[in-house]
């Protein structure tokens, strides 16, 4: 709602709208390809990239995720304040940790949760491609990618976010 009021102001024709609002808000998905995501809610995938689902607050420019519409974490403005932007993946791995038993037997171990301050502001916690920390250092810049998730026995193959150490 509030990017269409946005871009309303701007005169572009119909179709330079539509761009405009799936730039500004990913109210219109057309560039999210087809893979079946584990949480939809969460992310979207174009392409080789991954985008975050998240908001910013227009009273004071914070900038959060997930969505959510309780109101903004950092002034407390609620309603048309909170805008629904998507957030490049791009960011600093600031913490990680390599796990070698996890209490569910589906799902696979050792893996490694980093946490990541994405450029684009908040800070995210999330599964690692890398299976072990060997090639990870705090500092590292990393970036999200759409990765095969675990499938339950007969469930059709999914897609997650995971993060890896970006190409230098
Ligand atoms: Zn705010």
């Amino acid at each position: 709602m509030q990017a269409t009021v946005a871009t309303a102001r701007c005169g572009a024709t119909s179709t330079e709208h539509v761009t405009a609002v799936r730039r500004i808000g990913g109210i219109v998905n057309e560039a999210s390809d087809k893979r079946e995501l584990s949480h939809p809610d969460l992310y979207v995938g174009r392409g080789d990239t991954v985008e975050l689902l998240g908001m910013r607050c227009s009273a004071c420019g914070h900038v959060a995720f997930p969505r959510q519409r309780y109101g903004c974490e950092k002034c407390g403005a609620t309603g048309a304040a909170l805008v629904d932007v998507d957030l490049a993946t791009d960011g600093t791995l600031s913490s990680f940790a390599t796990v070698y038993m996890h209490q569910a037997k589906n799902i696979a171990a050792p893996f490694v949760i980093g946490e990541v301050e994405l450029d684009a502001g908040p800070t995210v916690r999330a599964t690692m491609v890398e299976a072990n920390d060997a090639a990870l250092a705090v500092g590292v810049r990393v970036a999200g990618r759409l990765h095969p998730a675990p499938a339950a026995d007969g469930a059709a193959a999914k897609f997650e976010l995971r993060f890896a150490k970006a190409a230098s």
